[in-house]
């Protein structure tokens, strides 16, 4: 009985080393490979994780915080940046901020009649619709102005017709002085 099993232990010790020593050698390349492949994983995770964080914030701090928490938790990190990183990219942000302001632009550019809102354009006179004057020309150049201009920007022309009414202005400014001799009364009074 020992010497049967003897003979198949010493059988199978001669037999073992055959495909196992080649298991043995595999298994460290194998190894080797793994190691490798999670290395360069957890790397390029903690590349990609900051070159997103630089394309949604320029917070340093911000940027710091999330490639280190990627690197510390190597899966785990990723999953929990996706959900909390803002939203939208800088990008994203900037572009719709030139689209709101060119509608922005685009709506103040729109002009409307003040009495029936119409659309109306910068040079018409009065509104298509309900015939509110809007602008007159000028009598001597005859460039479109705006109702409340007093003076043609263009050729200088008073609209008003009429010299400005400066002169009443510049009696009543002499008429303060007169008003001041009384005021010269207490000096007497300094006598007593
Ligand atoms: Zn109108
Ligand atoms: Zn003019």
């Amino acid at each position: 009985m020992n010497f049967v099993y003897a003979n198949l232990s010493t059988s199978l010790a001669t037999t073992q080393p055959g495909w196992l020593t080649t298991l043995q050698n595999l298994v460290g390349p194998m190894v080797a490979c793994m190691v490798a492949f999670l290395v360069v994983f957890w790397l390029s995770t903690v590349i990609w994780t900051f070159r997103d964080i630089r394309a949604r914030t320029q917070d340093f701090l911000l940027q710091i915080i999330s490639t280190v928490a990627v690197a510390i938790f190597p899966i785990a990190g990723v999953f929990v940046y996706m959900i909390l990183r803002p939203r939208q990219t800088l990008a994203e942000i900037y572009e719709r901020q030139l689209e709101e302001e060119s509608l922005l632009a685009e709506m103040t550019e729109r002009q409307t009649c003040s009495n029936c809102h119409a659309r109306i354009e910068s040079d018409f006179q009065v509104c298509p619709s309900c015939g509110q004057k809007l602008k007159r020309s000028c009598p001597k150049c005859e460039r479109l102005l705006e109702l409340r201009w007093t003076f043609c920007p263009y050729c200088t022309t008073n609209l008003a017709g009429a010299p400005m009414p400066s002169m009443p202005g510049m009696a009543n400014m002499q008429g303060v002085p007169n008003s001041n001799i009384p005021m010269g009364g207490p000096i007497p009074g300094n006598r007593f």
